[in-house]
């Protein structure tokens, strides 16, 4: 039998969590379901309606934690990018039930969902009875499995920026197609204005302990042309491969590596790079 408390709006799950700490926020249940957790309380948070929405304002586009993949799939505010990453979580069934906060509160590197939260530089919308806060994702991912999440708090809303996530490219190198978690993913985002580049960021998902994004690399491009880039592409690549250490998964650090690089190549390459 599964213990927990059933909370019908926020502030009733704020109010459960403030008083009960020890007990664990259940959302679509698809991670938690295959922990053998014997003893645990659950505060279920599929019932509240307030983290079930998505709204948009002047600068973000705002998803519920308690919003499916299957319900974003359907909303024309989210953005296409994550809509090709949430295509390719699993199968419908996982789809329907898994939630963008769950996605999260594993802290786990191989999320889908949040690989494309570190490429957005997209922020989180933490809640608990004091008040709210807002930190960015690579903020709240403090390591392997660790998160930024106080025992009041819940993950209330994912804030992906409006605009600069049309340029963009994606893929998912999985083993067992539809029911495979991430072997090795990557997501790249681009943007250029008056002929220089304005963004470049990339994102390796699944291959260490967290998703990894290297900023300062990155940055060496911002300003450039194209054709610029293009004559530092040998350099930048060399620098990268320098920089990543990635642990071994089911398959080796070494082959997890060249996917990484094929996959930086094939997104510069298609900018122009
Ligand atoms: C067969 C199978 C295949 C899968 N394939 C993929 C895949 O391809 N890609 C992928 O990314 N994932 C995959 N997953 C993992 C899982 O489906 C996702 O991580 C999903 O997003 C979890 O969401 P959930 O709502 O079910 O989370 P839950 O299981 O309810 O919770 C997961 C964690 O998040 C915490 N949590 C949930 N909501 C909140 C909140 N609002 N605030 C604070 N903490 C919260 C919980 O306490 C728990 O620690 C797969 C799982 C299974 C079983």
């Amino acid at each position: 039998m599964v213990n927990g408390y059933t909370a019908t709006s926020l502030q009733e799950a704020l109010e459960l969590r403030a008083k009960y700490p020890e007990v664990v926020p259940y959302a679509g249940g698809t991670d938690l379901m295959v922990e053998d957790r014997p003893g645990v309380t659950y505060l279920f948070l599929n019932k509240v309606p307030e983290l079930k929405v998505i709204t948009a304002d002047d600068e973000f586009v705002r998803i519920g934690a308690g919003v499916t993949f299957t319900e974003a799939l359907a909303d024309e505010l989210v953005p296409q990018l994550m809509k090709d990453a949430v295509s390719h979580i699993a199968a419908p069934a996982i789809r329907n039930a898994g939630t963008f906060g769950g996605n999260l509160g594993n802290g786990s590197a191989k999320a889908d969902s949040v690989l494309i939260e570190f490429a957005a530089d997209a922020k989180l919308q933490l809640v608990s009875l004091k008040g709210k806060r807002v930190v960015s994702v690579d903020q709240f991912y403090l390591g392997r499995k660790k998160i930024d999440l106080a025992a009041d708090e819940l993950i209330a809303e994912i804030l992906l920026p409006k605009t600069g996530l049309d340029r963009y490219y994606y893929e998912k190198v999985g083993g067992r197609n539809a029911l495979a978690i991430s072997r090795v993913s990557f997501a790249g985002v681009f943007a250029e204005k008056g002929g220089k580049i304005t963004n470049i960021a990339a994102a390796f998902g699944a291959v260490a302990d967290t998703v990894l994004r290297f900023k300062k690399l990155e940055a060496t491009l911002l300003g450039r042309t194209i054709d610029e880039a293009k004559s530092m592409k040998k350099d930048y690549l060399s620098a990268y491969a320098e920089r990543m250490k990635l642990t071994r998964g089911r398959v080796s650090a070494e082959y997890r590596k060249d996917v990484c690089m094929n996959l930086l190549n094939e997104f510069l390459t298609n900018q122009g790079i």
